[in-house]
């Protein structure tokens, strides 16, 4: 499995593909921070930091797949309360929940952000809107889906967000990604790192790698 050295190496290779859309709402990526937080240019040209830590998770199983988590990692970059750290590979999975749908791609980004948990929710959903995404069975078919997979240290268990996401530990499409990028993290109350998750997953769910984390930066 590859480690978090690969998700680094790209990670310098995405940041200047970002620097546009970073740079035309007035933040950037710098120094100590480049893994861990983006620094803002606020109103009085002062300028400050909003931490990392925060990790989406991206899906999709309609339509063109990849150009659709590619649009909403774009839209989440261009949010101008929202920045883009890291990316991970690209996965192709095998339908969980609800068989006899198509195969999802999916992906895990570490972002930084001052939107309290309830209004980045929030901005998820205007990106999947944004994206063309119609509610329909609960697990089933959808052009994107947007999920809150950590918020920092938070636990929260709230009517309409529930953080870390309820279903993450048991989700290898989920957790393979997450685990590129900080597998050893521990997920606040379950006790366990991402790698232990991972360890601890039946071995009955196919999830293939099919990308490093340059998928974002190449057309293919
Ligand atoms: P799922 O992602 O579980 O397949 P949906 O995307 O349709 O299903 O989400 C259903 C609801 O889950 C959302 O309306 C949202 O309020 C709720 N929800 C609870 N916790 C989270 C979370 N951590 N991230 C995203 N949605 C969440
Ligand atoms: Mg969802």
């Amino acid at each position: 499995r590859p480690g978090g050295g690969e998700a680094a190496v790209a990670q310098e290779r995405l940041v200047p593909g970002l620097t546009r859309t970073f740079r035309a709402n007035n933040a950037r990526i710098c120094g100590e921070g480049l893994r861990r937080a983006v620094f803002v240019q606020i109103r009085d040209n002062s300028w400050t930091s909003w931490p990392g830590g925060v990790y989406l998770s991206f899906g999709s199983n309609l339509g063109d797949r990849e150009g659709l988590l590619r649009r909403a990692i774009g839209r989440c970059a261009a949010h101008p309360r929202i920045g883009v750290l890291r990316v991970s590979g690209l996965y192709e999975t095998a339908p969980r929940e609800l068989v006899g749908q198509p195969d999802f791609l999916n992906c895990v980004a570490e972002i930084a952000t001052d939107l309290s948990p309830r209004n980045l929710l929030r901005a998820c959903a205007g990106i999947e809107a944004e994206l063309g995404r119609r509610r329909g069975r609960r697990f089933g078919p959808r052009t994107i889906d947007l999920d809150i997979l950590l918020y920092r240290e938070e636990i929260i268990d709230g009517g309409e967000l529930k953080v870390p996401h309820p279903r993450l530990a048991e989700r290898r499409f989920v957790l393979e990604p997450l685990c590129e990028l900080v597998p050893r993290l521990r997920i606040p109350g379950a006790g366990f790192t991402v790698e232990e998750l991972l360890r601890r997953l039946e071995e009955d769910q196919p999830v293939a790698r099919i990308a490093g984390p340059a998928w974002l930066m190449e057309s293919r």
